[in-house]
């Protein structure tokens, strides 16, 4: 087994229960997403949309169907390789009580500060980052200063970027940053995604704009399927 490089996803008819609770979260989802193709999920809050990232990055197993990276299926692939190939970037940021600088790098321990300072303006954080006295070395968290919500996710947006995986997913990532600015990172993500296969999951439709592919979930189903101008 080697770790996946080129990042091609596909779902072949995935049926996921979830066994503590018994709700069905997909139902005979299918779709496919080349290399370098941006994918959005659309859909209402509890659809479905951020139980596919899981079933992709393997936090369970599915019950029906087949789920494959670069063709083969994630059961058979290293857990640890398949979740070296993947950016993701949660709902909720989650950052360490420590610098700024550390937690941007903390997927990747050897990143220089340039190569910090490069993914914190593509993700829009890197004004907010040098009004403060201490700019990269500041403290976040209970020994230190308080991020917002929107700048929180804008360190945790530069954190996936410096990894520079094959696959980024961005689950509803955006949420709490106005729109405009939402427009300016897509627009970056954009340009650095080029050749990443990218899933971006939203409840905003302005999300889906530049994706290649759309897909509309409604409990656990796929209600529609297509391109920007399709739907
Ligand atoms: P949101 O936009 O609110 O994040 P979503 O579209 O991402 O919603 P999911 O989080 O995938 O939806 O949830 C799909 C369904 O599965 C919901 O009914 C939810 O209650 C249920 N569910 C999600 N996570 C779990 C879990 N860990 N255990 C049990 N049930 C879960």
């Amino acid at each position: 087994t080697h770790t996946p490089v080129l990042g091609q996803i596909a779902f072949n008819n995935v049926t996921f229960t979830y066994e503590d609770t018994n709700i069905t979260a997909l139902k005979n989802v299918s779709f496919t997403v080349n290399k370098g193709e941006t994918l959005a999920i659309l859909g209402r809050t509890g659809s479905g949309k951020s139980t596919i990232l899981s079933l992709i990055s393997r936090l369970y197993d599915v019950d029906k169907g087949k789920i494959t990276v670069d063709n083969e299926n994630v059961e058979d692939l290293n857990l640890y390789d398949l979740r070296n190939s993947i950016g993701f970037v949660p709902q909720d940021a989650f950052l360490f009580s420590d610098t700024i600088s550390n937690n941007i790098k903390f997927g990747k321990e050897e990143a220089s500060h340039d190569e910090i300072v490069a993914v914190a303006q593509k993700s829009m954080v890197h004004n907010n980052i040098i009004g403060f006295n201490k700019q990269y070395e500041t403290i976040l968290g209970e020994r230190g200063i308080t991020l917002s919500g929107g700048q929180k996710q804008r360190v945790s947006i530069a954190r996936a970027m410096i990894k520079d995986a094959p696959i980024l997913l961005l689950d509803d990532c955006l949420s709490a940053v106005d729109t405009e600015t939402e427009e300016a990172i897509l627009n970056n993500l954009l340009e650095f995604c080029k050749d990443k296969t990218t899933i971006i999951v939203s409840h905003r439709v302005s999300s889906a704009k530049n994706a290649d592919k759309i897909i509309i979930l409604e409990d656990g189903e796929i209600l529609q399927q297509g391109t920007h101008n399709q739907l």
